[in-house]
């Protein structure tokens, strides 16, 4: 079978960082070529903007790892040429752009694939299976991180449509929405905003999962040691995931830590995907933040730089 010819977007951390890495390793696609105002990928052929490379080059996918604002117009622009479209998270700025997505990839017949990475990280699949028989008693989740040393210089985050601490938060919320058996309901929530920003440096949220209560908290101001963890209560004892969801650890063991895949099973999910030509869209994790967004105390708290 020929590989899938895909056109890489938004040249940036994530894309460096993953992205690039898990399409080297994965003999289903072919990186044809790059979409990106200034970053550029030795050896590949480098475009300004995705319709420059659609025009360009022959493609079979796109994969876009740009900011969330935006990423609507690159994706609608990318179905509409025909192309099967990867997003990253989160998967646009509004609930209706990712709807009008869904409906545009299906008119199109192409696969439209909004990836949760986090849902992919080693601890996840094993800690859904565990609950899926206990009776949830209470749930923490701490995501606390530093904004200066992971998001260095990003201006956007903070922005309008940059989810702020949500940008990472909502890898928790993706992580909650599949491993929980029950739906998740925001019921209260704080959000801390920088004057003279749009997006929060940090939020509480009060949530309800059938009858257990679930707290989040979120914080970008965390320096020393960072946090991505989260605690379930059960009637057969606490289940911990942390870090970001790699490290599982059951009542009564030890912990488990697996090697990080998550990439990795991305694409390959992707790949079986476009050859279904199918269709994997969750807007859970980013239905509870807009709910968040809708119901939240906003305090503005003093200036935030870099
Ligand atoms: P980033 O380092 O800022 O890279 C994004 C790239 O997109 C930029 O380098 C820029 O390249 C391009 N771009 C296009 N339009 C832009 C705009 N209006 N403003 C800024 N850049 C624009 O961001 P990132 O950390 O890779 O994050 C990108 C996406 O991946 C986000 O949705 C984020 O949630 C997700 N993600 C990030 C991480 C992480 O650890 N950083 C992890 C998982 C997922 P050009 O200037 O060349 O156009």
């Amino acid at each position: 079978m020929e590989p899938v010819r895909l056109g890489l977007v938004g040249i940036g951390k994530i894309a460096r960082d993953q992205h690039l890495p898990a399409i080297a390793g994965n003999e289903r696609f072919a990186l044809t070529a790059t979409a990106s105002r200034h970053g550029r990928v030795d050896g590949v052929t480098g475009y300004d903007n995705i319709a420059e490379m659609a025009a360009a080059c022959p493609l079979d996918a796109v994969s876009l790892c740009t900011p969330p604002d935006g990423r609507y117009q690159q994706a609608l622009a990318a179905i509409e040429a025909g192309l099967h479209v990867m997003l990253e998270k989160p998967p646009a700025v509004t609930l209706s752009h990712v709807e009008a997505l869904i409906e545009a990839a299906r008119a199109a017949n192409v696969t439209l694939f909004a990836t949760w990475h986090s849902r992919e990280a080693a601890g996840v699949g094993p800690a859904r299976a565990w609950l899926a028989d206990k009776h949830i008693e209470a749930v923490r989740i701490d995501w606390k991180e530093d904004i200066r040393r992971w998001h260095p210089g990003q201006e956007w985050i903070l922005g309008p449509g940059g989810f702020g601490v949500f940008d990472p938060g909502i890898n928790a919320l993706s992580i909650a929405t599949s491993i929980l058996p029950h739906e998740l309901f925001v019921e209260s929530a704080t959000m801390d905003v920088p004057e003279g920003r749009a997006s929060p440096l940090a939020a509480s949220l009060q949530m309800r999962s059938g009858s257990a209560e679930v707290r989040a908290e979120f914080d970008f101001l965390q320096t020393g040691p960072q946090t991505w963890s989260i605690e379930v209560d059960t009637d057969h004892g606490t289940l911990r995931l942390t870090q970001g969801g790699s490290v599982i650890q059951r009542p009564g063991e030890n912990e488990r830590t697996e090697p990080d895949l998550e990439y990795a099973r991305l694409y390959e999910r992707f790949a079986h995907l476009v050859a279904e030509r199918a269709i994997d869209v969750d807007l859970r994790p980013l239905r509870l933040v807009a709910d968040a967004f809708l119901i939240a105390d906003r305090r503005v708290v003093e200036p935030f730089a870099f």
